[in-house]
Order: C-alpha cells, then structure tokens, then sequence
C-alpha cells in the first residue's frame, strides 16, 4: 500500500462526515481494502445507546461481505471546534481486526498533536495479542 492510497483513505474519512453531518460533530470510519478501494461508514444514532456501534462496524462488515482483507484502517471525530481528531480502534475494534493479520496500518493519533494521523501496524496496537498462546490458530501473529 501506499502513503497516497493511506492519504486518501483518510480524505475518505473526512469527506463523509462533511457531506454526511455537515457543520456537526460528528465521527465516522472509513477502511483501505486490499483491492486498493476504501469504504466508509458511521453508526446511526440509536434511541437505546446501550445498542451503539463504533463507525468501523460498517466497513469492517461490507469487507467481509465483498470478501476482502482490510489493511488500514482510520477514525475521525469532528469536534465542536471544527477539527477532526484522530480516535484510535477502540479493543472490540482491534480485536475485529486481528483476522486481517498483524499488519494492518490502524491510524492513532499523533501524541503531540491529536489532530494528525500516525500509522501503526495492528501488532503494534496489540503487542501482546492472547490469540498468539496458540501459534498454531493465528501463524501470521507469531512468526
Ligand atoms: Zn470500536
């Protein structure tokens, strides 16, 4: 994968919840697939918040069900204030996309600015995967 294709992974992001809520504060989601094409997504707004999802559910599903491995992934939230701040993949979420192997780029905020994207690879994110106790399920997280 490329910087420009991870660059326009996150425009992606961007352009949803500026065409999608615009003037909000917002959040939404949004995936690079192994096929070089993004899908984007955001969770409704339920009456019983107790039934919420994150925003990566939606793209993390459609890849599933276009049969294709997911190899970043990125969430953005826009503030009050007008700027988008980077939300890493939440537990469920990494744990959701532990299938896709360790090298998933997830994007985190940048420690001195939570406005700007730093990429890391999911094995980063999760240095110390349980599902790795049993080498023989997950080969691609041990060797
Ligand atoms: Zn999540």
């Amino acid at each position: 994968m490329t910087s420009d294709a991870l660059t326009s992974t996150i425009e992606a992001c961007r352009t949803l919840i500026e065409t999608r809520f615009p003037g909000e504060s917002r959040g939404a989601a949004a995936v690079l697939l192994a096929d070089g094409s993004i899908l984007t997504g955001t969770s409704p707004d339920f009456l019983n918040a107790s039934v919420d999802l994150c925003h990566e559910a939606e793209p993390y599903c459609a890849a599933f069900r276009l049969d294709q491995k997911i190899v970043a992934s990125v969430c953005l939230h826009r503030m009050e204030e007008g700027h988008f701040i980077v939300l890493s993949p939440c537990g469920v979420c990494r744990e959701r996309l532990a299938g896709h192997g360790p090298d998933v780029q997830v994007a985190v905020a940048d420690p001195a600015d939570a406005t700007q994207v730093r990429w890391i690879t999911l094995r980063e994110a999760l240095p110390h995967y349980w599902l790795t106790a049993l080498p023989e399920e997950v080969p691609e997280w041990v060797s």
